[in-house]
């Protein structure tokens, strides 16, 4: 408690309004620049089917290789760009890179069937009025069909604005695009955006699957998280899988899909096409055969 008083107190002094304002200004400027001049990076993660070793996805998550500052990660910027509405020009850039790659990808690795490449969406775009249009527009210029596409959005964007989100969803999914809704379980009222959004999977939070092992109350959770996502056609995906007992827990309680770094961590396009190409002949799965 003293201890939250003099941080507070600290920060009253040590950062007035304006000083911060400046920061925020010379970041945002910098963030507006690195869009225009494609400075950011667009790393993936595979998604994996957890009974057969299958890819399931690709998530494209956004890095940025600030001139002076180096690498920053998503958590440090797309905050400022919603802020700012950057999020938008961000959010296209990265949606219409994330299928260029999975174009190259079908092309020289035949075989990755209905796999997809996943791109998570703000609320903001979610908002637009032609965000549908916007989509079906990147996937024909980048000449990806629908069925390759994942949208991921967090519970909070989509229930921001309800309406929105349900006729956004409704266009998207009629185009054959599919619809996660992300970072499941630390939003609110989840059981009614389950029931009445138009969705193909959940998100599991990866706060969830840290703490899933046999003995947990955690089990018992996403046990019936995992019965009510089936109960409505849902796949399940399970974030930040990391070890082999989570994995183990996770196809006992029939989840469907893991994604982490057991599996892999976000890589380049480059490095993920290498990845992609020897993925058969990984020995993934514990008991998997
Ligand atoms: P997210 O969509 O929930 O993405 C999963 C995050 O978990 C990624 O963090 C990923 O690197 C991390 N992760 C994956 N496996 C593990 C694991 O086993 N352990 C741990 N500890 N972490 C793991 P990242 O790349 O830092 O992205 C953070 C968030 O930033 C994303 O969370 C997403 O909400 C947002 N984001 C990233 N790229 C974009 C983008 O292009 N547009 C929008 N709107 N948001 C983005
Ligand atoms: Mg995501
Ligand atoms: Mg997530
Ligand atoms: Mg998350």
């Amino acid at each position: 408690e003293a201890k939250r008083d003099r941080q507070s107190v600290w920060r009253v002094y040590s950062e007035p309004m304006g000083l911060r304002a400046v920061s925020d200004i010379r970041l945002e400027r910098d963030l507006r620049r690195a869009i225009e001049n494609r400075e950011l990076d667009v790393f993936y993660q595979p998604e994996v089917f957890l009974k057969s070793g299958r890819l399931y996805s690709f998530e494209a998550l956004a890095r940025w290789d600030h001139p002076t500052r180096g690498r920053i990660g998503p958590v440090d910027f797309i905050p400022l760009a919603e802020e700012t509405g950057l999020i938008i020009p961000l959010g296209e850039y990265v949606l219409s890179e994330a299928c260029r790659q999975m174009e190259i990808w079908n092309r020289l690795r035949p075989g990755l069937g209905d796999c997809t490449v996943s791109v998570n969406v703000s609320a903001l775009q979610l908002r637009q009025r032609n965000f549908a249009d916007r989509v079906l527009e990147a996937l024909e210029r980048n000449g990806l069909g629908p069925g390759q596409l994942q949208i991921e959005i967090t519970e909070s964007a989509a229930a921001a604005d309800l309406e929105a989100s349900m006729r956004t969803f409704s266009q998207l999914r009629e185009l054959g695009v599919r619809i996660a809704l992300d970072d499941f379980g630390t939003g609110y009222s989840s059981l009614s955006h389950l029931r009445k959004f138009p969705l193909d999977a959940v998100k599991l939070d990866r706060s969830f699957v840290s703490e899933v092992t046999e003995e947990s109350k955690m089990y018992r959770v996403v046990a019936s998280v995992i019965r009510l996502a089936h109960a409505l056609d849902l796949e399940v995906i399970a974030e930040g899988v990391e070890t082999e007992e989570q994995i183990s827990t996770l196809r006992e309680l029939g989840c469907d899909i893991g994604q982490g770094y057991w599996f892999a961590r976000p890589m380049s396009g480059p490095k993920t096409l290498e990845v992609i190409g020897s993925w058969r002949d990984l020995n993934l799965l514990p008991g998997a055969g």
